[in-house]
């Protein structure tokens, strides 16, 4: 039992003897706002937990284990290789009685409408730096969640650029630098015929050769048609996967509305990336990456709340992450 209930044990304990008004009011104060920040879980709730196998043990991670027993209508397995005991939800994100995974639900589902972190976690009745806890423990389950995507077919391709926070912008005689600049990141955006999608930081201001062949080179089918800018690195890109290459001029395409821009599939995820960011601006950069897996994972399919949610559950339980707080929050690339 943690610190924090047993000091409520201790406050409720007032309840036996004769106790006042006052400390009447303070017991079911008290007691409201524990129920309120941690409910406890339903019973729809463990049957949900109880439906959920595990891939293998949590520990070892052999695919030989045991069911043995329950505890609180949650069942117990046992691994026959090293023979510890666990259950569902052991190791993964979920691994924590304070937070149902109802609650988790609803944080999901808001920011599948992208509502920002401090909405999404007030609503939890939680602080915001609660929220800030459950983006990573998000963006650690989504991590790599683009490393077998593929786009083929006739694919539209093009950067957006974010700016770094302020403390890390590079001055120019006192004065921001313009256009792309030091004080840019790159990503680039691309999408195939079919919709599915790729973003990949490419953590550079100006893209290279070197990384546009590092962040497309292993996601773009040989063959495929590129549909793009005048971007000299795609040329990289193009030699590389033996791609047809249909090129649009920038100063061409900026004087057409989207329905005509033949770039209008990329400009439009551009133009949703912005939107999603805009309500998340003092994010932390180094986490550039996580939000990208997290947007991919919301503008991907499944599209309904529900299974969404039931993906990304059955990825949290198979991944078997955790994130503690004494944990480096710095890592910088996806692996
Ligand atoms: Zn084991």
């Amino acid at each position: 039992m943690s610190k924090k209930n047993q000091n409520h044990k201790i406050i409720l304990s007032w309840k036996e003897s004769d106790s006042t008004p006052l400390e009447n009011l303070i017991v079911s104060t008290d007691e409201s706002w524990f129920k309120a920040k941690h409910p406890v879980r339903t019973k729809e709730e463990i049957n949900f937990i109880a439906s959920l196998r595990p891939d293998g043990c949590p520990y070892c991670g052999s695919k030989n284990y045991i069911k043995y027993g329950k505890r609180k209508g949650i069942p117990v397995f046992m691994c026959k290789s090293c023979e510890r005991r666990f259950k569902a939800l052991t190791n993964t994100i979920f691994d924590s009685a304070k937070i149902p995974i109802s609650e988790w639900y609803e944080f999901f589902i808001h920011l599948c409408e992208f509502h920002s972190v401090s909405t999404a976690s007030a609503d939890n009745r939680n602080a915001s730096n609660t929220g800030l806890m459950w983006y990573r423990k998000i963006f650690l389950v989504l991590e790599g969640i683009q490393d077998d995507v593929v786009l083929k077919g006739r694919i539209w391709l093009d950067e957006t650029f974010f700016s770094v926070i302020r403390k890390d912008e590079v001055l120019k005689d006192g004065k921001k630098l313009r256009g792309i600049s030091r004080n840019k990141i790159c990503t680039a955006v691309a999408v195939d015929d079919s919709g599915t999608m790729l973003i990949r930081v490419e953590w550079v201001s100006k893209p290279s050769d070197r990384s546009t062949l590092a962040a497309l080179e292993n996601h773009i089918q040989e063959g495929s048609t590129l549909i793009h800018d005048s971007e000299k690195s795609h040329n990289a890109l193009i030699r590389k996967r033996n791609l047809k290459s249909e090129v649009y001029d920038t100063n061409m395409t900026k004087k057409l509305s989207d329905k005509e821009n033949p770039l209008n599939k990329v400009n439009h995820l551009h133009s949703l990336i912005k939107q999603f960011m805009g309500e998340h601006g003092g994010y932390d950069r180094s986490q550039l990456q996580g939000w990208m897996n997290l947007l991919w994972f919301i503008l991907s399919k499944p599209f309904t709340p529900a299974e969404k949610f039931e993906a990304f559950v059955k990825r949290a339980i198979s991944v078997h992450k955790t994130l503690r707080f004494d944990m480096p929050l710095s890592k910088k690339h996806d692996s």
